[in-house]
């Protein structure tokens, strides 16, 4: 005899890059089986690659995973843990003054990806050349470690040129993808570093899963105000 099955509950997000509005419903235990074990890993493509997995599955392929800001996918993983495992959950803290570590519960409902979304935004090097940049995405972040195993700089210069979608003179505009990935490198490594400081700002202000977070230590009594930054801090 067939056994009954549960129809899961539905709920709806919001990318904060694009702005789309999404139903979701929560990651299930086979699901979450697969996310512990990538976790265990603690390895980074790994895991890339199970959340993709789980936030596929629960979006019911609405999400275009690869082509997500890496903000979008950590924001839309902590909205899905949060219905599946509860809203709430508990992180350990040291305390500013005298390093005790205090465990401090927080809300994953009110955690929101903080910062201005810039989309297309154009750079102009000089007065005829210049770039239109783009967050880098999962499956852009994914090639880059890939390739991991180059030097630290070689990786950073890889995501800097992950984030150019084109670049443009007084002539023409030249999309990334149709060039080689030499070619875009090649472009960086002529720039001045000034020039290379107007692209890379862009990556500072990048959107972050922010959260702030204030508690009194259990230990010396000293008020702390602290902030959380990135998927790994909310586990
Ligand atoms: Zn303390």
């Amino acid at each position: 005899m067939a056994l009954p099955r549960i129809d899961s509950p539905k709920y709806e997000l919001k990318v904060p890059s694009s702005g789309d509005l999404v139903e979701y419903r929560p990651y299930l235990v086979k699901e979450e089986k697969i996310l512990m074990m990538a976790m265990e890993t603690k390895d980074q493509q790994q895991m890339i690659r199970a959340l993709r997995d789980v936030i596929a599955g629960c979006t019911d392929g609405k999400i275009q995973v690869d082509t997500l800001a890496m903000f979008d996918l950590e924001y839309v993983f902590l909205k899905i843990r949060g219905k599946s495992v509860g809203e709430t959950t508990k992180v350990g803290l040291k305390c500013s003054s005298c390093d005790h570590k205090n465990e401090v519960e927080i809300n994953l409902d009110e955690i929101e990806v903080q910062g201005e979304v810039k989309k297309n935004a154009k750079v102009a090097l000089t007065d005829k050349v210049g770039v239109v940049l783009r967050y880098p995405t999962v499956k852009g972040i994914q090639k880059q470690l890939s390739k991991q195993g180059g030097s630290d700089s070689e990786v950073t210069m890889a995501a800097v040129a992950s984030a150019i979608e084109s670049i443009y003179d007084e002539n023409d505009v030249y999309q990334t993808e149709d060039e080689k990935a030499e070619d875009v490198i090649n472009f960086l490594d002529s720039l001045t570093s000034s020039q290379f400081k107007m692209i890379s700002e862009y990556f500072e202000d990048m959107p972050r899963l922010r959260h702030e977070v204030k508690f009194t230590c259990g230990n010396c009594k000293e008020k702390n105000t602290q902030t959380l930054e990135g998927l790994s801090n909310f586990f």
